[in-house]
């Protein structure tokens, strides 16, 4: 797997905020995170991407502190994480899938108890609740938070993780769980903090999420990182290094199971009678003959240039198997 890793060199004469160095954590011996070596500027937004099981949880535990590395280690704004957590926890703010609230209070009185626990003084607080409230558009929300909505509570999520005024803001699938209105509102506010030059990390399972919120991303599989670097060096170093093809077919009854080696993933649709392959070259020669062979009509057959999404889907479709 390591020769599969791509790793894009950054510029340097930008600071970095968030750092890991052969960032490790296994449990029973088994790797979650395995020798994970990430830089993200400041001010980026930066998305995890990864299938359930990849390792986004298990590192963002370890940035914000929750955990101890097995080995190597992460730094905050050049503080080792687990050698200042105090430190550490002044710069971050974190929201996890599921956010916590006291059910019974309002939405400024739980945001007021988090801001008292750091220390914030009353003027402070009152200016600062009033900013994010209105920031994630709970403004004039008098109800108690036990009767929230989903969308409600990520979105007063997002104030808490942001209560400290915090250089770097962690979100761990922040979408899983939101409706339409409710991620559209997610982008709206995370797209406003980054305008800000808070640096915002995100995790997802869920490419078109990062894509349309982040301008960097990183892909991890079992643990190890696949490839990071903005949209444009990904898509450039992914068709770069595999050329990738999506072919469409389309056929009058259903399809067999394609077994060439070429193949990196099928789609079918319509009941088996249409498919989408992504494959390694173009064998849509290949594909046509093996229908004949069945005596299955094709109605279509064409190749397609990869999209960004064909791209990481490969990436998944790779990693996930290996
Ligand atoms: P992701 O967030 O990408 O879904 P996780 O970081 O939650 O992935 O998990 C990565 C791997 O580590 C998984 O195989 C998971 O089962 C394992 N893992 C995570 N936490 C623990 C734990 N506390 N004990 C044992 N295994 C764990």
């Amino acid at each position: 797997m390591g020769d599969i890793g791509i790793s894009i060199p950054k510029q340097r004469n930008v600071a970095l905020m968030i750092r890991c160095e052969h960032l490790t954590k296994t449990y029973n011996g088994v790797p979650a995170v395995d020798d994970l070596c990430l830089d993200i500027q400041a001010g980026e937004t930066f998305g995890l991407l990864g299938p359930n099981g990849a390792g986004k949880s298990t590192t963002i535990l370890m940035l914000i502190g929750l955990i101890e590395p097995t080995a190597g280690a992460c730094f905050i704004d050049d503080l080792e994480v687990a050698k200042n957590p105090i430190e550490v926890k002044h710069r971050i703010g974190y929201m996890p899938e599921d956010v916590g609230f006291y059910a019974t209070l309002t939405a400024e009185e739980n945001l007021d108890y988090s801001a008292k626990l750091y220390g914030m003084g009353a003027d402070k607080r009152k200016e600062r609740i009033a900013y994010l409230l209105d920031l994630v558009g709970l403004d004039n929300v008098e109800k108690d938070v036990g009767d929230y909505s989903k969308g409600m509570r990520q979105r007063l999520g997002l104030a808490k993780a942001l209560i400290n005024e915090p250089k770097v803001i962690i979100l761990d699938e922040p979408t899983a769980n939101l409706d339409p209105q409710g991620v559209a509102d997610y982008r709206r506010i995370i797209g406003q903090v980054a305008d800000e030059g808070t640096t915002v990390l995100v995790s997802s399972h869920i490419l078109s999420e990062v894509s349309r919120v982040c301008t960097s991303a990183a892909i991890l599989s079992r643990g190890r990182l696949v490839v990071s670097g903005t949209w444009e060096e990904l898509a450039a170093a992914a068709t770069g290094n595999r050329e990738n093809i999506t072919i469409h077919v389309e056929t009058h009854s259903p399809m067999p199971a394609f077994d060439d080696p070429a193949i990196i993933s099928v789609d079918y649709s319509d009941h088996r009678q249409k498919a989408k392959i992504v494959a390694r070259s173009d064998i849509r020669d290949g594909i046509a003959d093996a229908l004949l062979a069945e005596g299955i009509a094709v109605r279509l057959i064409e190749a397609q240039e990869p999209t960004l999404e064909d791209v990481f889907l490969s990436y998944y479709h790779e990693e996930a198997v290996l």
